[in-house]
């Protein structure tokens, strides 16, 4: 049996056991994906116990994403650039980092848009989160034209755009700088249940350009009717969510696992 599992603190929300455990399943695979909560004063700990257990893996979600860095014996430079990994690899009791999400978030607009090319494309990226940086960096890799990051905290936008080599402007710009931009990215919680909708009024933004919302729940977010609404292409966030999964399970077990519609529906009605 193939033991992975997701650790974080809390764990319990994580919707990764369910992704998981429907690939095995659809994929013939004997193996089990669990969620271990494990507080951050006990990492190493919590880690020694699943190596010695025998796990072929497992993802990071908060709080130790960065932390787990230093457990690590290699990191691939993705995640080294990033300054995250979100997936562990475990070859005898050695431990390989690696980020997803970057992967993630192109996937799911690849797949969303069908024929998408980032190629030439102007983006205008909302927040300047851990999010934020993967995206920055799995945009960079496809030849965008340019990347805006708009933030709430001016000075955190600024410090990831010199960092990526890109542009910052201030919260208050945010809807100035749309009637250049092709691709519109909601990276921030705005718009998430139980939290503030993102005010940002897209009427200057060209009929062609995407809107993506990274926040998946809801699945339609404010940003993501009001696009729908103006008729422009959109991609909601839950792809994301499975695309950085499905290259997790590649680099565990060699298979790029299916994202189904049923696999999307589970999770929305979970
Ligand atoms: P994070 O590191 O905590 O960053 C949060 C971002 O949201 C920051 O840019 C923050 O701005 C902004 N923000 C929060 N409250 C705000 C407010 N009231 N007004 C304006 N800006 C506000 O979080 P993260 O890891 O980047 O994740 C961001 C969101 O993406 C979360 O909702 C997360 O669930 C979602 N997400 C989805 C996926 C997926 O697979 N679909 C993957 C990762 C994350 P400041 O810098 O000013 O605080």
């Amino acid at each position: 049996m193939h033991k992975t599992a997701v650790i974080g603190h809390p764990v319990k929300h994580s919707k990764s056991p369910l992704i998981h455990n429907y690939w095995f399943k659809k994929h013939g695979i004997d193996g089990e994906y669990t969620a271990i909560d494990i507080h951050p004063d006990n990492l190493k700990q919590g880690v020694d116990d699943i190596i010695e257990k025998g796990y072929r893996g497992f993802n990071i979600t908060i709080p130790h994403k960065e932390t787990i860095m230093n457990l690590c014996d290699d990191i691939d430079d993705t995640a080294r650039v990033i300054g995250a990994v979100n997936t562990v690899r475990i070859d005898d009791g050695k431990l390989t980092g690696f980020n997803t999400d970057g992967f993630g978030f192109l996937e799911n607009i690849r797949r969303g848009i069908a024929g998408y090319n980032f190629t030439n494309k102007n983006v205008v990226l909302i927040g300047a989160g851990g999010a934020s940086r993967a995206i920055i960096h799995g945009l960079k890799s496809e030849n965008v034209a340019g990347i805006t990051i708009v933030n709430r905290t001016f000075e955190k936008a600024e410090k990831l755009a010199a960092e990526f080599d890109v542009d910052a402007v201030p919260w208050q710009k945010r809807n100035d700088v749309l009637a250049q931009c092709r691709l519109l990215v909601n990276a921030t919680s705005l718009g998430m249940t139980g939290q503030p909708n993102l005010d940002i009024n897209i009427t200057h933004l060209p009929l062609h350009a995407v809107v993506n919302d990274i926040v998946y729940a809801p699945l339609m977010t404010p940003l993501l009717k009001q696009a729908r609404q103006n008729k422009h292409p959109f991609v909601t966030g839950i792809g994301m969510l499975l695309y950085q999964a499905a290259q997790a399970f590649n680099i565990w077990f060699d298979v790029m696992p299916d994202v189904t519609d049923e696999l999307q529906q589970k999770i929305l009605d979970s």
